[in-house]
């Protein structure tokens, strides 16, 4: 492997001091009944929310364009853009309705059955679950966790149609509890009917990225690719890494997907949880090798749902996600629920901007850049470093250049990437250091530069004066050419 190049590079990041929103590291808030309306919409945009994700094990298709239309709406008015995510619910296991909440006791005998008429087939308790191969999929002695891991049962026995379990860990079942089996590789397929269904919503209001839950193998994305591919749709796909099948699949799954959420919620249920930060420290490194960007999900500041502060170990934890160098940190139940939805988007603003100038400078080392093109775009990250003060501006129609350029981490640079196509320009607002513009192309590149660099500048973007690396096109004799620039903002 090639050494990774280094700078010196002054520890300073070109923020102007216009947009106190500019950090590398973005920020994406689950919305849900405590944020949904206009108002808290409004409020999380100006906090600095980048991604907003619809949920949908818990939302409707007339809800995602409910509220994909009211953010879009919001967002005008407010003056600042994000991009809309929805997150299906994939092959999820769930108990069924039950009248009242069942109290269970440690030795007690819970049945799981998948059939509605063994319910009462005895005096112990059964409930429904949605999962016809239960029976054959797990053992005797295996562990069966209900309720994201809050009750703990060992199977006793099975027979063709209920899996006999005792309790281990006491508790109380409502209905539909969500069921995790670790290690088992659930059969369920990837995409269900209801994720049809919401998908062909949410690609009607125009959604952005698709996160896919439970993912276990790359043909998981490229089936949702497919779908897409059939509506029509240009999202990105988001692969939840959720279950031991995801994580022992990473390589393939990175591959073929857009971006990679480390969904620390089921993932600390499926695979042993003291595992989990060497876990998350894995993909976020499979993640570099491959350029694609990485969000860390589900407990950032869990405490926020119900406190105004957050806990010293949520400030550590979010601040070890910066240095990884993850792309973007989530928000769950802290803005959907929660009491301190906007507090929390603040905390983790401040956390963010604290901590990453002190982050290392080095370029990301891990990625395997091929085409010359690619490494021209590593030169434009050493030469802004080099600069200080400075900025990469790059135009691109299919937001590569600018997801690559991210990839590269240079820190202390701001990415400006400009393009022309609406869809694009809200994509570019996930990766790491990317701040987006959409502005129309001219035929002559060079009225292009001045066009865009004009923007910065006027925007408060840059100084007149300053110095950028600007990766173009540029017209000689006829031909195009692909150039780094050195350019000076008029
Ligand atoms: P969920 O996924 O919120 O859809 O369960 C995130 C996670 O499991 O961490
Ligand atoms: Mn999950």
């Amino acid at each position: 492997m090639m050494t990774p190049p280094t700078t010196n590079a002054s520890a300073d990041i070109a923020i102007p001091e216009a947009h106190p929103n500019y950090r590398h590291t973005k920020i994406i808030a689950t919305i849900g009944p405590a944020t949904d309306s206009e108002e808290m919409l409004g409020r999380l945009i100006q906090s600095g929310v980048d991604v907003m994700r619809l949920n949908m094990a818990h939302g409707t298709g007339q809800w995602v364009q409910e509220i994909v239309a009211r953010v879009r709406r919001v967002s005008k008015q407010v003056g600042r853009d994000v991009a809309m995510m929805i997150d299906v619910k994939g092959p999820e296991i769930r108990t069924g309705p039950v009248d009242a909440p069942i109290t269970l006791a440690v030795g007690d005998t819970l049945r799981l059955c998948v059939r509605e008429a063994d319910v009462s087939a005895d005096a112990s308790v059964g409930v429904t679950v949605n999962y016809p191969d239960l029976p054959r999929d797990v053992g005797v002695g295996a562990t069966v966790l209900v309720d994201s891991g809050l009750m703990r049962l060992r199977v006793l026995e099975i027979d063709e149609f209920t899996v006999h379990c005792e309790v281990l860990t006491a508790g109380t079942l409502g209905s539909r509890r969500h069921i995790n089996l670790p290690g088992v590789e659930v059969k369920l397929p990837s995409l269900t009917e209801k994720d049809k269904d919401d998908l062909r919503a949410g690609v009607e209001a125009g959604i952005d990225f698709v996160a896919l839950s439970f993912v276990r193998r790359a043909a998981d994305v490229d089936a949702l690719r497919d779908f897409l591919r059939e509506l029509g749709s240009p999202a990105r796909i988001i692969a939840k890494i959720e279950e031991q099948a995801g994580v022992r699949n990473m390589k393939n799954i990175i591959r073929c997907s857009d971006a990679i959420m480390v969904a620390r919620g089921d993932l600390g249920i499926e695979i042993d949880f003291h595992r989990l930060p060497l876990v998350q420290t894995e993909l976020v490194q499979a993640c570099q090798a491959e350029g694609k960007p990485v969000i860390i999900a589900t407990h950032l500041l869990e405490s926020m749902i119900s406190s105004p502060i957050p806990t010293r170990a949520e400030i550590s934890d979010v601040c070890n996600a910066v240095r990884e160098q993850a792309d973007a940190v989530m928000l769950s139940g802290e803005t959907t629920t929660g009491s301190y939805p906007v507090e929390s988007v603040e905390v983790l603003k401040h956390i963010l901007r604290s901590t990453e100038p002190s982050v290392s400078s080095q370029l990301n080392d891990r990625i395997k850049l091929i085409e010359p093109k690619d490494k021209m775009l590593r030169s434009s990250a050493i030469l802004a470093q080099d600069l200080g003060q400075s900025g990469i501006l790059v135009f691109t129609r299919s937001g590569f250049l600018a997801y690559t350029l991210g990839a590269l981490r240079p820190r202390g640079v701001p990415i400006f990437a400009f393009t022309d196509i609406e869809p694009i320009y809200r994509q570019m607002l996930l990766p790491w250091g990317v701040e987006p513009f959409l502005m129309e192309f001219s035929d002559d590149p060079e009225v292009t530069i001045r066009n865009a660099l004009e923007r910065l500048r006027n925007n408060k973007w840059c100084p007149s004066g300053a110095w950028l690396g600007v990766i173009t096109n540029a017209l000689a004799h006829e031909k195009i050419i692909d150039t780094l620039q050195l350019r000076r903002v008029p």
